[in-house]
């Protein structure tokens, strides 16, 4: 196990080996379009490995009859793969296959909560609290939902390191709380939260906590029970599966307080002129065709993470983060965002600016030397509104993220503050 080995150099050079050894599964890196590019956006979008892929055209040219209603092979191969995907996906996350709805993305499954459960089971003048970094689609879903039900929003602060003030999280808990919506981990600052302990406290203190896992089911193994978690929700492109698939889990009682949201085709089991029956969840919160394709795409991306190991996806995620950070401290007039100096510092995520260069004039020249990072807001423009900046970049690691990627990522860094000199 590479992970305990007290060599740093050697240690990160293993890990470096290891990216080296994952990038003969992902296509961009052979694709000539890509020759020579750093991709360090993963936190946006992950690489698919050619498993995934292939399971794409396997799908589209044999699996292709609709999931449930078909009596036919095809259809009933598409439906038993759909919920072997079901399987995968709760079994990754510690869960019961019928905990598991399939969504869109994270950003669906956020709604789905809001408006599924949160809408009829929270009072007029309840509280719900929200750290202050989230990203829109855990803050949006619930500004509007405030609004339309008379729910009162707080936010939980974060201390100067970008850490969540848990002082300030028993104190807001202290004055009456229904729900907690935190990210796992910060799509801004790569921080890990202390879900396992928030969710301890929100407990006690009478409330339900959704954890918005899409920027940790690509690092850390999740236990959602473990977590003490009562949602979680996570989108397939992040964790090396296609687009168009998400999940929201829900344990089992609280997913039974749920009420379907979008019905119709496929949440119902039995409908005359006088009344609707729906079906048991969580197919009733799945409505029409599902995106079965993506499902099953999902699931296969869930085997790979699980070949590579959770354990060293987080291993590597860390010592390449630490990589980066060291580089970037070489680079003049560079800074990062928030205190990454401590060991339990960022998983996979760098927010940087350089003094003198705006974030997209950064990203662009980067992008001119095929280094592939993104600028702006990252959909959390409250929080970045109040940190006074106007965007900042944002380099994000991969399995597949190697010293040399990192390294062109500093050295255009480098050149481009030159070039703005
Ligand atoms: N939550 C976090 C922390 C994210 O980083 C993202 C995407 O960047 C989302 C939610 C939304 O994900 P999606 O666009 O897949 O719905």
């Amino acid at each position: 196990d590479a992970s305990v080995s007290h060599d740093p150099i050697a240690e990160l050079d293993r890990w470096d080996a290891w990216a080296a050894r994952n990038r003969a599964d992902f296509p961009f890196f052979s694709a000539p379009e890509n020759a020579g590019v750093a991709y360090l956006d993963s936190a946006a979008t992950a690489l698919q490995p050619h498993v995934v892929i292939a399971k794409h055209v396997q799908v589209s040219s044999t699996f292709d009859g609709n999931v449930w209603r078909g009596m036919y092979a095809a259809s009933a191969r598409s439906t038993a793969a759909y919920q072997e995907a079901r399987e995968k996906v709760a079994a990754f996350l510690g869960a019961e296959p019928r905990e598991v709805v399939f969504t869109a993305n994270t950003t669906h499954a956020v709604n789905l909560a809001a408006r599924g459960w949160a809408a009829h089971r929270l009072r007029p003048g309840d509280v719900v609290l929200v750290a202050e970094n989230e990203h829109h689609s855990n803050l949006v879903p619930w500004m509007q939902l405030a609004q339309d039900a008379g729910l009162r929003l707080r936010f939980i602060p974060l201390d100067s390191a970008g850490r969540i003030d848990m002082a300030a999280y028993r104190e807001l808990l202290r004055d009456g709380a229904a729900l907690v919506c935190v990210a796992h981990v910060s799509n801004i600052l790569g921080i890990e939260n202390p879900i396992a302990s928030m969710a301890e406290l929100a407990h006690r203190a009478g409330a339900r906590i959704l954890v918005d896992a899409a920027q940790s089911a690509p690092h850390v193994a999740i236990d959602v029970n473990e977590l003490g978690a009562d949602f979680l929700a996570l989108s397939g492109h992040k964790t090396f599966g296609p687009t168009g698939i998400g999940v929201l889990w829900a344990r089992r009682d609280v997913m039974a307080e749920m009420r379907p949201v979008a019905t119709g085709g496929g949440t119902v089991s039995e409908v005359s002129f006088e009344g609707v029956y729906h079906r048991q969840t969580p197919y009733c919160f799945e409505a029409g065709t599902p995106p079965y394709e993506q499902a099953i795409c999902l699931g296969e991306a869930v085997d790979y993470m699980q070949r590579l190991g959770m354990g060293a996806m987080r291993g590597h995620v860390r010592a390449m983060t630490r990589y980066a950070l060291r580089a970037l401290s070489f680079c003049e007039g560079a800074t990062v965002l928030g205190d990454q100096s401590a060991d339990d510092g960022s998983l996979g995520i760098v927010s940087f600016a350089v003094d003198g260069i705006s974030n997209e004039t950064l990203c662009a020249l980067l992008a001119r030397m095929q280094v592939a990072n993104r600028a702006g807001a990252h959909c959390a423009l409250p929080f970045v509104d109040a940190l006074g900046v106007p965007g900042i970049c944002r380099m994000s690691i991969g399995p597949y993220t190697t010293k040399e990627d990192i390294e062109a990522w500093a050295f255009a860094i480098q050149e481009a503050k030159r070039a703005c000199a």
